[in-house]
């Protein structure tokens, strides 16, 4: 059969098991990778040449906020994260009609394509879990989504409790904050959940998901698991992101109690993890959770500690999160790498350092195993999805390097890419 797409003479970084890179050509037939060879390329349907630029995995962002792309402007003021998480956020998501939402989803779906990020979880949430603006707001998401050609993971978060101690934060925040707007009743907010299931269409999955922990009773949380298990999909959560957070109200660790209520296995992903402890880190290897390293907003957000070196030493899979763009404005892959290797550097936490190759694998296959999705995507082999990214190393910038991942993070830039496929559709090209 012959191929639908061939990209020759290029500079390949398959970011298989043996980080192999070879010079050559890839073919792509019915949205899979079904050819990788040195030599004369087959014929094809489209042929592109690389000019011996690189081609590389789509990047995975595995923890990411569309809906506050509308927020980006203007936030230079450092903030404590209440007054960033109430006025910030939900002080800006909370007036969005569906236009809105359609329009901060655009930006994102722009920002991404043409960064290389060829599948996103997005963390998704306008307030008003399951009130009819939200489910326009929700829609309106998701049809942005499918049109985007990108391998979007829709997780809306729903929380059915606050708690007491936010009190005199919550009392704080300045109008159009609304407290009630955080949480819907238990049945409602998983009603929510459910329906939102049903959305999942084309490349666009959709997750279950709660804000945090600490905002989610036990029935929640058990409900968000049980939908997830029925429906196959995965969960996410924000997780252990504070001191404080990393205990629930009960006094109860917080990684101890989402494992007591079925909610930790593969397909789990938890965002920050910046605050566990070694007991945290072993149940969250052993269950097979992803993690959600977010360098940049946690840097920007005041946060002094990287968790990257203890969850990869303890044997979690970690993958790289752009997450708020009112806290990482430009969510560009290459910035989010290069932040997370100087974080790691000035504050990190495992036993050694990360390598900046080390940063391109989190970008890539790490990220596709924390999504449980490794099998599918995050390295360029036979029989995974054609999600590819294309780079143009003719800029004086590029020279001179040594081996291409630590030079795409040390030396490239985000502008250096030319083409974005995923499935082997074209959805960004200069
Ligand atoms: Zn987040």
């Amino acid at each position: 059969m012959t191929p639908d797409l061939v990209i020759d003479d290029a500079v390949i970084m398959t970011m298989d098991a043996g980080r192999a890179v070879i010079h050559g050509w890839v073919a792509v037939t019915a949205g899979v990778i079904t050819g990788i060879g040195e030599g004369l390329a087959p014929d094809a349907a489209e042929r592109v040449d690389a000019h011996g630029g690189i081609l590389h995995p789509g990047y995975v962002s595995v923890h990411q906020h569309s809906m506050d792309a509308l927020g980006r402007a203007g936030h230079g003021d450092a903030q404590e994260f209440f007054g960033w998480l109430f006025g910030t956020y939900y002080g800006g998501v909370l007036g969005y009609q569906a236009g809105d939402a359609a329009r901060a989803a655009s930006l994102t779906a722009a920002d991404l394509a043409r960064a290389g990020v060829t599948t996103v979880l997005d963390c998704w949430g306008v307030g008003d879990a399951g009130s009819p603006r939200a489910r326009a707001c929700l829609a309106a998401t998701v049809d942005v989504a499918v049109a985007s050609g990108l391998r979007w993971i829709v997780a809306p978060m729903v929380s059915d409790r606050l708690p007491d101690a936010w009190e005199p934060m919550l009392a704080a925040a300045p109008a159009p904050f609304r407290a009630d707007a955080l949480i819907a009743p238990t049945a409602a907010a998983l009603a929510f959940a459910a329906q939102s299931l049903t959305l999942a269409r084309g490349r666009v999955e959709v997750w279950t998901s709660t804000e945090l922990p600490e905002m989610a009773t036990d029935a929640l949380l058990r409900g968000l698991a049980e939908l997830a298990d029925r429906a196959g999909t995965g969960i996410t959560t924000h997780l252990c992101a504070s001191e404080p957070g990393a205990v629930d109200v009960t006094g109860e660790r917080a990684v101890a109690r989402l494992a007591r209520l079925g909610m930790l296995r593969a397909g789990t992903v938890a965002a920050h993890l910046t605050h566990t402890d070694a007991a945290d880190r072993r149940i969250l290897a052993a269950s097979g959770v992803g993690a959600g390293h977010c360098a940049s907003s946690t840097m920007f957000g005041g946060g002094g500690r990287s968790p990257l070196g203890e969850l990869v030493a303890a044997g979690v899979a970690v993958g790289l999160g752009l997450d708020n763009a009112t806290l990482n404005t430009t969510a560009d892959m290459v910035g989010e790498m290069r932040h997370a290797v100087m974080f790691d550097r000035a504050a990190g936490s495992g036993p050694v350092r990360a390598t900046a190759a080390d940063l391109f694998a989190h970008a890539t296959i790490e990220g596709a195993r924390a999504l449980g999705m490794a099998g599918r995507i995050g390295s360029i082999e036979l029989g995974k999805r054609a999600d590819l990214v294309l780079l143009d190393t003719a800029g004086s910038h590029w020279e001179p390097r040594r081996d291409p991942a630590t030079a795409i993070v040390l030396q490239s830039r985000a502008d250096d890419i030319r083409a974005v496929w995923v499935d082997g559709e074209p959805v960004y090209a200069r």
